[in-house]
């Protein structure tokens, strides 16, 4: 894969050229344009650096050597793959605040556009993967968001071979399972199965398209019957051979393994594993945690960083000092990356072969300069707030005073706002 090796912003200033025009409206965004001419320079406040500006010929508009890279308008840029390596370490944003020194909100804004940049990462990669010549194992992922009554299963696809991640597909349900708000045995009913159904299809059609024309997507799957249910009505059901391993039951912990128990082990290994390094590397899946996700853009964007990260960072195996990422091993990279790798430079929606449903996870939107978009100002991060099951996470409102009054009034409706978005992001997911 076209990746570069070194940070945008090391490269030296003479020495940098534009690859393209970054403003998305520009025909020089998409295709070859005029190019972009040389048009001064400004000082940079961190370091007093002279940063190149150029201007397009094409749309007359500037941007400058920082607009290509992924720290674009930060004032600590080497917080940005701290950052990284500290969410995929298990550690909290304040946690993570502290350890660096700096504000827990800039983890949290940080982190969102980590999530961005992952996002668009993977769309490159996937577009960029050989054809699939391996099985796919297929399961979903349970979590939350907020409070247990918002379950959130993330669909995740593991190649059976190379273990490669593909893009996670969230699933919004009501929860199922035994919980300590509600009677014993009241489980809900699989009637909630829509959402696994909606998420399954979505999946089938990305990875149907990587499959080689005239060959079958061999799908490994658990017993869950959403897989025949989604398969039903497929137009291209046939091209899809599903290999159905049901759950067996199992004894007391500790106890042998049946015979199917250790095919059905052996056949989901791959997601298995992901399963176990996402409640283990991931702080917002530990059980019993108060650093669950707040929103479910942030929670499926944190997934596709932790996909990114297993898919070009991690080596494949945990236990074996074998060091072959997933990415590595189709092909597309030739060692791991480190952080400052996966970070060296910024990557555009409009040049990216984005699938719709993964379009709302860009977050607010930005000018190629950084700054954000004067609409898209109030869609900032879930600020904490009372949590329907009664947990009360973050900081408290401040003594009393009218400016505290004000502030407190000016969140709530932040608030109400972002639990609009995400109710309609939720039924948008399951349309
Ligand atoms: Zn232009």
């Amino acid at each position: 894969m076209k990746w570069r090796t070194k940070p945008v912003e090391t490269v030296r200033p003479s020495r940098f050229r534009p690859p393209f025009c970054p403003w998305p409206d520009c025909p020089a965004h998409h295709h070859r344009g005029r190019g972009l001419i040389r048009y001064g320079s400004y000082s940079r406040a961190l370091d007093r650096r002279r940063v190149p500006r150029f201007r397009c010929r094409d749309c007359g508009r500037t941007c400058s050597q920082q607009t290509f890279s992924c720290t674009y308008f930060l004032k600590r840029p080497g917080l940005l793959p701290a950052v990284a390596a500290g969410l995929q370490a298990g550690s909290a944003h304040r946690q993570l605040a502290r350890s660096l020194r700096c504000a827990k909100t800039s983890v949290t804004r940080l982190a969102r556009r980590l999530a961005s940049h992952a996002v668009l990462l993977q769309a490159r990669l996937e577009a960029e993967l050989p054809p699939l010549a391996e099985s796919v194992v297929h399961d979903h992922f349970e979590s939350f968001v907020g409070c247990q009554q918002q379950a959130l299963a993330l669909g995740t696809a593991v190649g059976a071979r190379s273990r490669f991640v593909f893009g996670p597909d969230p699933a919004p349900h009501r929860g199922s399972g035994r919980r300590p708000d509600q009677p014993d045995g009241s489980a809900a009913p699989w009637a909630e199965s829509a959402a696994y159904v909606t998420s399954i299809r979505r999946s089938l059609d990305r990875l149907l398209r990587l499959a080689p024309e005239g060959q079958r997507l061999v799908l490994v799957a658990d017993g869950r019957s959403d897989y025949r249910t989604a398969l039903k009505d497929h137009p291209a059901a046939k091209r899809v051979e599903l290999k159905a391993h049901p759950n067996p039951i199992r004894g007391p912990k500790g106890s042998p393994r049946s015979k199917e128990a250790i095919a059905r082990d052996r056949a989901m290994a791959p997601v298995d594993q992901l399963h176990q390094l996402l409640r283990h590397t991931c702080a917002e899946h530990k059980r019993e945690t108060i650093a669950f996700g707040r929103s479910q853009p942030a929670v499926v964007g944190r997934a596709f960083l932790t996909t990114v990260w297993k898919n070009l960072v991690k080596g494949r195996s945990e236990r074996r000092p074998d060091r072959t990422t997933p990415a590595m091993a189709l092909g597309l990279t030739a060692a791991p990356w480190p952080w400052e790798r996966v970070l060296a430079q910024r990557l555009f929606p409009g040049r990216e072969a984005l699938p719709d449903s993964w379009r709302p996870l860009l977050g607010t939107r930005t000018s190629p300069e950084g700054r954000p978009a004067a609409a898209a100002s109030a869609a900032e991060p879930a600020p904490p707030h009372q949590q329907a099951c009664g947990h009360r996470v973050g900081r408290g409102d401040q003594a009393g005073g009218v400016r505290a009054a004000a502030r407190s009034a000016r969140r709530a409706s932040a608030s109400r706002a972002i639990r609009s978005i995400s109710r309609s992001k939720i039924s948008a997911w399951n349309g």
